[in-house]
């Protein structure tokens, strides 16, 4: 409806039992605000009522609100009037000093009457009290990215090239997000999560459109541009003290919102660890070697790392327990019990035990094989200190033994 006399603009308004635009003459500065764009950016806001209902205001929905106007303004103008300047909001309404209201192919452009307006979310001229139509141009300038393509370096210092996709494809991917998926309080990181989503879906994972609708977001600000797995490696650092129990970290390359799954060699139900970057303390038992591997996938493909063998180191100190101790008529030797890579408990074996006296004498002696655990009679030793001592053919280790009687 004609609204008022020289009201120099347009809107939608929504009531509790009918909707409506109105529409207001003009002044010096502005023709009639009827022009085919800033009608559909009314019926724009129908539709936004009536799909993801965003919040009028303040708040980011505000201005996605009025972004998605824009959108549809200029998909319509697009398709009846493909001659008209598609990116230039309500172009025909000025004679002089402004070539339009919001220019969302350059939204910093001093030609507009609203003024210059963000082209990068949180950028320059974004307005921090949330006026949605300065900070709508976010929404409309990756929309225009997406359909057109583009190359530049944002407010963020973010260098992007966009391939654009037409603004056929583009609207089916708004319309999408819109209709389907956004809610009355979204935020521009959920206008950006759901047209990511909505492209994959009407598209594919890696497709080209997939890709230009997350690089166009990348080039306002806005997420990290799409980034399809090309190659995984990883690393191993060792975490452990020199001797046993040895362990290690291993660490992948990082893509952004990966998957890894982690495989170790000879065991059964790998992967052994999914969705870690990095995977902490694997024991490797000693002189047990392991390769381990990671495979990364993202949304888009995947793919298998290197392979990197550890062999868990053999040095005992202080890995077996002497018990009693003081001891009088018998003492039970057993080496400790380590977490070994696949979870379950290990211990290292040992063959041979000796008690030497203080002067260095053998006092006793016992032939094990690959024991864990055995037990000696020293009721014939006196009362005193002495050494005890296993091996297992290559390393030595001793502790004191007392015995007291
Ligand atoms: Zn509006």
């Amino acid at each position: 409806m004609h609204s008022g006399s020289s009201w120099p603009n347009a809107q939608w308004v929504s009531g509790q039992n009918n909707n409506f635009m109105q529409y207001g003459d003009g002044n010096s500065t502005y023709r009639p605000i009827v022009s085919l764009d800033v009608s559909a950016h009314e019926f724009g806001h129908g539709i936004t009522q009536f799909t993801a209902n965003l919040i009028p205001g303040t708040q980011e929905s505000g201005a996605l609100n009025e972004g998605f106007s824009d959108i549809w303004a200029a998909c319509v103008e697009h398709w009846a009037a493909p001659n008209k300047q598609t990116w230039r909001i309500g172009e025909e309404l000025f004679t002089t000093t402004y070539n339009c209201i919001r220019d969302l192919q350059n939204p910093k452009s001093t030609y507009t009457s609203e003024g210059q307006h963000p082209d990068t979310y949180k950028g320059s001229y974004w307005d921090n009290n949330g006026e949605a139509h300065t900070n709508s141009t976010v929404l409309s300038h990756w929309f225009f990215l997406l359909s057109q393509g583009g190359t530049g370096t944002n407010d963020k210092a973010n260098l992007y090239n966009v391939t654009g996709i037409g603004i056929e494809n583009a609207q089916l991917i708004a319309y999408r997000a819109e209709s389907m998926y956004l809610n009355s309080s979204a935020t521009y990181t959920d206008a950006m999560n759901t047209t990511i989503q909505s492209a994959r879906e009407l598209f594919g994972n890696c497709s080209p459109q997939a890709a230009a609708t997350i690089n166009a977001w990348y080039a306002v600000g806005l997420g990290v541009g799409f980034a399809p797995i090309t190659t995984a490696s990883i690393t191993a650092r060792k975490t452990s003290a020199t001797g046993e129990p040895t362990s290690y970290e291993y660490t992948a390359t990082p893509y952004l919102g990966a998957t890894y799954r982690w495989y170790v060699s000879g065991m059964a139900n790998n992967p052994q660890q999914t969705d870690l970057i990095n995977v902490f303390d694997w024991y490797f038992p000693c002189k047990t070697t392991k390769s381990v591997y990671c495979t990364v996938s993202n949304y888009c493909n995947s793919a298998t790392s290197n392979s990197i063998a550890k062999t868990g180191e053999c040095t005992r100190l202080n890995s077996f327990i002497v018990s009693p101790n003081p001891a009088t008529n018998t003492v039970t030797i057993s080496t400790i019990q380590n977490t070994s890579i696949d979870q379950t408990a290990i211990s290292t074996t040992f063959d041979d035990v000796r008690i030497y006296d203080q002067q260095g004498n053998v006092k006793k002696y016992q032939k094990n094989n690959k024991t864990r655990q055995t037990q000696i009679y020293t009721s014939d030793l006196i009362s005193g200190v002495y050494t005890i001592e296993i091996t297992d053919g290559t390393y030595k280790e001793r502790q004191v033994l007392i015995i007291q009687k």
